[in-house]
C-alpha cells in the first residue's frame, strides 16, 4: 500500500508509544521511514527498536522547542528521501503537576510548555514539512477526548489537545490546494510512558473499558492501522477530520 513512499514519525520512545505501534503499520505496508528523537536519552531505545525491525531506517535527534534541530531535520530527509509523503505527530508534554489537581491552578510556564510541545508543533512540523510534499501527502496527529469534554486530571493538556484539533483544521485548509491532508486520531487511553504521567490514569483505562460499545480498551495496533490508512491513497478524501479509535467510547451519553 505504501511501496516507494517516504515518512517522518516524530515520538517514539518506546515500544509502548503509539508512534511505534504506527511505525511497525507503515513499514509492515512498504513505506521507508525516518525517526525523531528527543535527546540521546532516547536514541538507544530508537535505535534498539529500528535496528532489529527496520534496518535502513533514518535516526535523527530532535526537540521541538529547538527550531534549529527541526530545520535540520528536514534538510536531512530532503537529502536522503528527495521527497516526503506523510508526517505522523505523535509527541506531547505538560509538566507533571499540571496533570494532577485543578486546572484553576495551571501556572503559566505550564500553560505556554504544554501548547508550543503539544500544539505549535503540529504547524511548526506541517510547515517544515510542506516543501518536500511535492507529490501531496498526508499529516496525522494523535489526540484525545479530553480536547471536548471533561477529563479530571487531563487539565492542561485537554487545552492543548483542542488547540491541536483546532490547528488539524486550520492546516487542512491552508495545506488542502497543494493535495496534502491534516487528520488527527482520537485514540482511547494506551499505557504509555506519557500516560503515567496523567493523574489517575488507571481509572480512565477502567472506565473507558466498562463504557465503550466494545467493552474493551483500544490497542496501539489499531491506532497504527488507522493511521496507515489516513497515510494511504484510501482516505484521499479525508482531510481536517478528528478520527475516533476509541472502541466508540465517544458515541456515549448515559
Ligand atoms: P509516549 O510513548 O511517551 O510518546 C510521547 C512522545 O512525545 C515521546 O517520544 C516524547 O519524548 C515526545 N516528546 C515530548 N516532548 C518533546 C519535544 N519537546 N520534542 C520532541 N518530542 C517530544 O506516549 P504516547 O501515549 O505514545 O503519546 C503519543 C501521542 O498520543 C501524544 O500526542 C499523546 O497525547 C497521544 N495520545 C495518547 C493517548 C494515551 O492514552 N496514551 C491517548 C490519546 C492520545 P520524551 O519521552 O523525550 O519526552
Amino acid at each position: 500500500m505504501l511501496q516507494n513512499k517516504f515518512g517522518i514519525i516524530f515520538g517514539v520512545a518506546n515500544k509502548r508509544s503509539i508512534a511505534w505501534a504506527t511505525a511497525q503499520a507503515l513499514h509492515a505496508a512498504g513505506a521507508r521511514l525516518a525517526f525523531t528523537y528527543q535527546g540521546d536519552r532516547l536514541k538507544e531505545n530508537v535505535e534498539g527498536l529500528t535496528n532489529d525491525a527496520m534496518p535502513g531506517s533514518l535516526l535523527i535527534p530532535c526537540d521541538v522547542t529547538k527550531q534549529e534541530e527541526v530545520d535540520e531535520t528536514f534538510r536531512r530527509v530532503g537529502k536522503e528521501f528527495g521527497r516526503l509523503d506523510f508526517l505522523i505527530h505523535s509527541i506531547a508534554y505538560a509538566p507533571r503537576e499540571a496533570l494532577n489537581g485543578e486546572f484553576l491552578d495551571t501556572s503559566r510556564e505550564a500553560f505556554v510548555t504544554a501548547l508550543e510541545i503539544s500544539a505549535y508543533s503540529l504547524a511548526q512540523l506541517a510547515r517544515a514539512a510542506t516543501p518536500l510534499m511535492t507529490e501531496g501527502g498526508s499529516i496525522v496527529c494523535m489526540t484525545y477526548y479530553g480536547a471536548e469534554k471533561v477529563v479530571a486530571g487531563y487539565n492542561i493538556m485537554g487545552v492543548a489537545k483542542a488547540a491541536l484539533e483546532a490547528s488539524t483544521r486550520y492546516l487542512a485548509h491552508d495545506l488542502g490546494p497543494r493535495n496534502i491532508r491534516v487528520n488527527a486520531i482520537s485514540a482511547g487511553p494506551i499505557q504509555t510512558l506519557s500516560a503515567r504521567g496523567v493523574g489517575d490514569f488507571s481509572s480512565m483505562l477502567k472506565h473507558a473499558a466498562e463504557k465503550a460499545p466494545l467493552r474493551r480498551n483500544v490497542e496501539p495496533r489499531e491506532v497504527g492501522n488507522t493511521a496507515l490508512f489516513l497515510c494511504s491513497s484510501m482516505a484521499s478524501a479525508i482531510t481536517g477530520e478528528v478520527i475516533y479509535v476509541d472502541c466508540g467510547y465517544n458515541i456515549m451519553g448515559i
